[in-house]
């Protein structure tokens, strides 16, 4: 199958299984489980913060981190497409009494200073009280402009606001970019890593931060259901994921940009954008469905929609690309 639809289909390679099946374990709600704390400890490192948490999810990982952060009637900026505004169910509002505040993303990902300064609300009865600024990186693909970020995070400090970096796909922001690592988190107070996106681990995210930070999280992780025991099996996948699968995301990123430039070359296809490892692209609705469902009898599966996404990831070769570009060609010559 060649799977277009996310960079969270990957399965664990046979390298990934060996290192899970040789990991040592024990009990980590009793914080006994040596593989946890030495993934938490190098994701810290490598992220240049006092403390890392091992979450089930990026999901659990983001609302552990605006809880920290937040408490009840209190509010975060965020993003109108962020991840941890839209694709998070409301949990920072419904379990963790947080209201959002969002605002509209411009193009390139970012929240404009001015709108982040105008909904920063004063100390008044009437309002909830403004306490976080999220971020994310990527957003869409897209690395945030550098100096934006410290902008942003200047202004939010500057009102006495903590930041978080929903940084899910952060590593695939510094192989892109050049920056390390650290230098994308060093702004933040908490940055949540996922290693099931284009890492190529099954499961897992990192929460790293302050010990402050962390600290308060595993409380509110145990809360959310989050306390997991030998999980260093998958602490392991995560390790192995980080040390052999971050720079070979910049082969991902050359693929979608062939894939981009392959669309690009159909009449009936506009190509959005592209950055990373995601392509954007708009497809004549009415074909939408035949072509979906045409491409998954060849083995190639997507969302077509008006507006499609198409991530890439480490099981796509440059073959795989080919054939779906081929295959969308054929469909509209035909
Ligand atoms: C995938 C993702 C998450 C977390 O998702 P889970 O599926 O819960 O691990 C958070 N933020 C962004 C931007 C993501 O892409």
């Amino acid at each position: 199958m060649i799977d277009l639809r996310s960079d969270t289909v990957t399965r664990p390679s046979q390298a990934m299984l060996a290192a899970m099946a040789a990991a040592e374990v024990g009990d980590d709600v009793w914080g006994d489980d040596p593989t946890v704390l030495r993934l938490q400890a190098t994701v810290a490192e490598r992220a240049g913060k006092e403390a890392g948490l091992f979450f089930p999810s990026g999901t659990q990982s983001n609302l552990a981190a605006l809880m920290a952060h937040c408490g009840r009637g209190d509010e975060y900026i965020v993003g109108q497409s962020a991840h941890t505004y839209r694709n998070e169910g409301g949990g920072a509002a419904v379990l963790g009494s947080i209201q959002p505040q969002p605002i509209t993303n411009a193009a390139d990902g970012s929240l404009p200073l001015d709108e982040i300064a105008a909904a920063i609300k004063p100390i008044d009865d009437h309002f909830a009280r403004t306490r976080l600024l999220a971020l994310e990186n990527t957003i869409g693909g897209k690395v945030l402009p550098a100096g934006y970020v410290a902008d942003a995070v200047a202004l939010a400090k500057g009102r006495g606001l903590s930041t978080h970096l929903d940084g899910a796909r952060v590593c695939n922001a510094a192989v892109a970019s050049g920056q390390s690592i650290a230098a994308l988190c060093a702004p933040f107070d908490s940055v949540s890593i996922c290693f099931s996106k284009g890492l190529g681990a099954p499961v897992g995210s990192v929460l790293v931060g302050s010990a402050d930070v962390v600290e308060s999280a595993r409380r509110w992780r145990k809360m959310l259901g989050g306390g997991m025991r030998q999980s260093g099996v998958l602490a392991a996948a995560c390790l192995y994921a980080l040390e052999h699968n971050v720079d070979r995301l910049a082969e991902d990123h050359e693929n979608a940009e062939h894939l981009a430039r392959g669309l690009a070359e159909i009449d009936e296809v506009h190509v959005q954008s592209w950055a990373t490892n995601m392509v954007f692209a708009e497809f004549p609705q009415e074909q939408c469905a035949a072509l979906e469902a045409s491409l998954k009898e060849q083995g190639i599966l997507t969302q077509m929609l008006y507006a499609s996404r198409f991530v890439t990831h480490m099981d796509l070769t440059r073959a795989d690309i080919d054939m779906f570009v081929s295959a969308v060609k054929k469909h509209f010559a035909g």
